[in-house]
This record gives structure tokens, C-alpha cells and sequence, in this order.
């Protein structure tokens, strides 16, 4: 899941993007209206915080702008102390969710998850797919009961695939989605990370669709378990 943090307070802004980086996310930064308005028009992002006070261009206008050219990714505001009129005005500009600063860190986090998740259509923070378990508060993957442990690439390639179970997801998508801007993207490595996450989850749900991409399903119902619960 890739993400965007449009602060102007530098400060808050990297202890943001620090701690939605330790969750596993890939996160982009913005510091005004107009950079922040820029990368979410042309990158696409899995979810934004935005903050309303900003220089250049205010979040509500950015958000207004986002929403008038057709971006439909989720959008936490960050509104300065407890105003309620920045949260009807950023609620009727399109915004999903806000939090009132100052915030703690966990908050943000957490709504960020349940912002993701519906947007994919899950309405708990663990995702099931199969014997496949994500659990999504602690990061962690359980895989027929037992833990499986999965480098940062590795948890944020499942995460997405498990966000998007059932539909084809193309090495191009994923390159968007699992790297930040700055990283040295390069859609071979896909394939890689794919590889060790199949011997990884040791269960077989990550299919190659020849041209098309990777689909994540659960195994056949037909076929019988492949192993008794401990
Ligand atoms: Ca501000």
C-alpha cells in the first residue's frame, strides 16, 4: 500500500511518515498545497493525509480539485484543534475520515487501516483468504494457524494482494503501489518477491495470469485441506 502525507509542519510531517513507514507502508511527502495537489493528481495512491491548513493551496482546495478530476482514493484530513466547520467543509469536499490535531499517532494509523479496508471492501482489520490470515493492527501474517514471518516487501506484496483478492493485478500495479517515488522501481524484482512469498506461505493462492498479472484466491473448494489444525 502506498500513501501520501501532505503536511507543511516538517516536524509532523516526518513523525508521520516515520510511523506509517514502520507499519509497512510506502509513503510519498508533500509540504504544500501545490506538490501535495500535483503527486496526488498524477501517483496513485492508496489512501492521503492531507492536512487542511496549507501553504501555496489549502486542503480543501486540493481536495475539491482531486475529487472535480475524478481521484477517488481515500483521504484522511488533519484539521487544526477541534474546528467543526473544517470538518463539514472537508467532509463535503470529499474528505472519508478526519483527525483533530494534536492527535496521536495511533489514531491516525488505525484510521488509516479501516480507510484502506473499506475501500477494499473488508470491514475487520484481519483479512482472510483461505488458510491465509492478515492481520492488519499488528502486521502479522498466520498461515494455517502457525505465524509466518515476511520481510517488510514481502508483508506490504501480500497486503496489497489480500487487499485485492480476486482480481488481477498487473506487475505494473504493483510496482505503483509497493514502492515510494524515490525508490529504484523495477517491475523484474516483482517476480522475485512473488517467488519467495509462494514458498514463504507454503500454500498455493498466488496464481500468475500469463500477460495479465497475479490473482490471489482461495484454494478450490473441492479440494480437502492440506493439513488438520495442529
Ligand atoms: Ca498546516
Amino acid at each position: 500500500m502506498r500513501l501520501l502525507v501532505v503536511e507543511d509542519d516538517r516536524d509532523l510531517n516526518r513523525q508521520i511518515v516515520s510511523a506509517l513507514e514502520e507499519a509497512g507502508y510506502a509513503v510519498d511527502r508533500a509540504y504544500d498545497g501545490e506538490e501535495g495537489h500535483f503527486l496526488g493528481d498524477t501517483e496513485p495512491y492508496d489512501a492521503v493525509v492531507l492536512d487542511i491548513g496549507l501553504p501555496k493551496k489549502d486542503g480543501i482546495a486540493v481536495l475539491q480539485e482531486w475529487r472535480a478530476a475524478g481521484r477517488k482514493m481515500p483521504v484522511l484530513i488533519l484539521t487544526a484543534r477541534d474546528r467543526w466547520s473544517d470538518k463539514v467543509q472537508g467532509f463535503d469536499s470529499g474528505a472519508d475520515d478526519y483527525v483533530a490535531k494534536p492527535f496521536h499517532m495511533e489514531e491516525v494509523l488505525a484510521r488509516i487501516r479501516a480507510l484502506l479496508r473499506r475501500a477494499a471492501g473488508h470491514a475487520t482489520s484481519d483479512i482472510v483468504c483461505g488458510p491465509v490470515r492478515l492481520d492488519t493492527r499488528a502486521g502479522r501474517v498466520v498461515v494455517d494457524g502457525a505465524a509466518v514471518k515476511l520481510t517488510s516487501h514481502e508483508y506490504r506484496l501480500l497486503a496489497y494482494l489480500m487487499h485485492h483478492t480476486g482480481r488481477v493485478i498487473s506487475r505494473t500495479e504493483l510496482v505503483e503501489h509497493l514502492y515510494d517515488q524515490d525508490f529504484d522501481r523495477d517491475s523484474n524484482t516483482i517476480e522475485v518477491f512473488v517467488g519467495r512469498l509462494r514458498k514463504k506461505l507454503g500454500v498455493d493462492m498466488i496464481q500468475t495470469v500469463r500477460g495479465l498479472g497475479y490473482l490471489m484466491t482461495p484454494p478450490e473448494p473441492a479440494a480437502p485441506a492440506s493439513k488438520p489444525a495442529r
